[in-house]
């Protein structure tokens, strides 16, 4: 995620390297080198200016009161300056009302529909709504079809009318319905054209007028930079909404609407879409995301997102079985799933400080553990309860049933050996023996 726009910072950064203290000169060549970085990610030219005065007013000002070093305190200052401008503060959203309406704006092919189907499963799983999506796109029967194959994925009921071609009457039709069923969230799915156009305003504005919803997001592409911010800005007129759900954060996205969608039309952005499966979303966290640009990670995210995977009682039993020299394959494929629930690979590993920058150029292949799981879907039950079983014949079967070569999965027995006597060893005691090896 914004890997160029955080090369070019840390670059910007290092002019400061070596200085004993900040002078007028040395931030100006480093605000310099931080605006080109912010102006090369597509953030708005004003918003680029401003931030970099901002930055210098109180770099200069704070040069006497900080022990920091100049490099660090500059670090310090565009980290909560970023963090400042991407909104400060985390931003919820409204689920009061009930049902509590929420309803979906923005272009065609911005991932309306997609995250209206994430945010239905995250309201479900993590607010333990009982949401109900409604397709009110009454020109493509496609998108219509969309939402209910979103909605049978994630298990959620889908309200559409067939042959109603009043997207407000169906609006009105689906919020009685979620009253009489017991859905307390109502997720209202618009239809978007490929750019702005008249009728489609007018459209979502006279629906926005008649529901009255609790919140109205604004979905935006995040790789179109600066369109999205005017895309939002027109859409904000008309509907005054409430916040942004910035999708496709996952692809090569250069920054630019991340950063300056906040100051430009005053709303927040709440949600961000990381991929194209329904758990790819977050809720946006100015802080992390400007440590993230800056390189620094984000431990937090990471963290929760592998307490959200833990499960305390598979936990026990795992351990039970280390200790009894049962962990097998099985165990393994389990591990592997979990980690492969927390989010891509490239996104975790985005998440690790440093990480980023020392995987530079590294292709992270989120088909990775695919070999692995193949291979291990090729053995027998016994032979992944009870590795030792797998001799040389074996072995020749298991790579042939997963299309590997036997090399692979020597390659793969390799590594769950090596795996199985860490966590022996970090069980017995060794954990705190080995932690005092790595702090020698
Ligand atoms: P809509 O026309 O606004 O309803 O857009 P869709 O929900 O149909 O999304 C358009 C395309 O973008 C689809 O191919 C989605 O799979 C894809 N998409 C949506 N959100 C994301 C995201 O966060 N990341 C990625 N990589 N693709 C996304």
């Amino acid at each position: 995620m914004f890997d160029n726009l955080s090369d070019k910072l840390d670059k910007a950064m290092h002019v400061l390297k070596g200085h004993g203290q900040i002078t007028e000169v040395n931030v100006a060549e480093t605000l310099k080198e931080v605006r080109r970085a912010l102006l090369d990610a597509d953030v708005n030219f004003k918003t680029a200016k401003e931030f970099t005065n901002t930055v210098k007013e109180k770099a200069l000002g704070q040069n006497v009161l900080t022990s920091l070093q100049p490099g660090q305190l500059m670090v310090k200052l565009v980290k909560d300056e970023l963090t400042k401008l991407m909104g400060g503060d985390t931003a919820g959203i409204d689920l009061s009302g009930s049902p509590s309406v929420i309803l979906m704006s923005g272009l065609q092919g911005s991932g309306k529909t997609t995250f209206s189907g994430k945010l239905a499963n995250y309201l479900k799983t993590k607010k333990t709504k009982k949401p109900l999506l409604v397709a009110c796109d009454v020109y493509r029967p496609a998108a219509i079809n969309q939402l209910h194959v979103v909605g049978e994925q994630i298990k959620v009921e889908v309200y559409s009318e067939e042959g109603n071609k009043n997207p407000v009457q169906i609006a009105q039709n689906a919020i009685a319905h979620a009253k009489q069923n017991g859905n307390n969230a109502v997720i209202i799915d618009t239809a978007g054209r490929l750019a702005i156009d008249e009728a489609m305003m007018t459209e979502i504005a006279d629906i926005h007028k008649a529901i009255q919803p609790n919140e109205t997001l604004f979905v935006v592409d995040a790789m179109t930079g600066q369109d999205a911010v005017n895309t939002a800005k027109t859409f904000n007129e008309r509907l005054n909404f409430d916040g942004v759900v910035l999708t496709k954060l996952d692809g090569d996205t250069r920054g630019g609407a991340a950063i300056s969608i906040k100051s430009v039309v005053n709303k927040p952005i709440k949600f961000i879409g990381t991929g194209e499966k329904m758990d790819a979303i977050d809720v946006f966290h100015p802080a992390r995301m400007a440590d993230r640009i800056l390189g620094m990670g984000d431990v937090v995210s990471l963290v929760e997102r592998a307490q959200e995977q833990f499960d305390e009682d598979e936990s026990r039993k795992l351990q039970k079985k280390i200790a009894k020299n049962q962990f097998g394959f099985d165990d393994f494929i389990k591990q592997i799933q979990q980690v492969k629930k927390m989010g891509s690979m490239k996104d975790l590993v985005g998440m690790i400080p440093g990480a980023g920058k020392a995987l530079k150029g590294v292709d992270i292949d989120d088909d990775a553990f695919n070999g692995i799981e193949a291979i291990i879907h090729s053995m027998t039950p016994e032979e992944r309860s009870t590795p030792s079983v797998i001799n040389g014949s074996r072995k020749k079967r298991i790579a042939k049933g997963s299309g590997t070569s036997v090399q692979e999965v020597n390659q793969l027995m390799k590594q769950f050996n090596q795996m199985s006597k860490m966590m022996k060893m970090m069980q017995g005691g060794g954990g705190k023996k080995m932690m005092q090896m790595m702090n020698n």
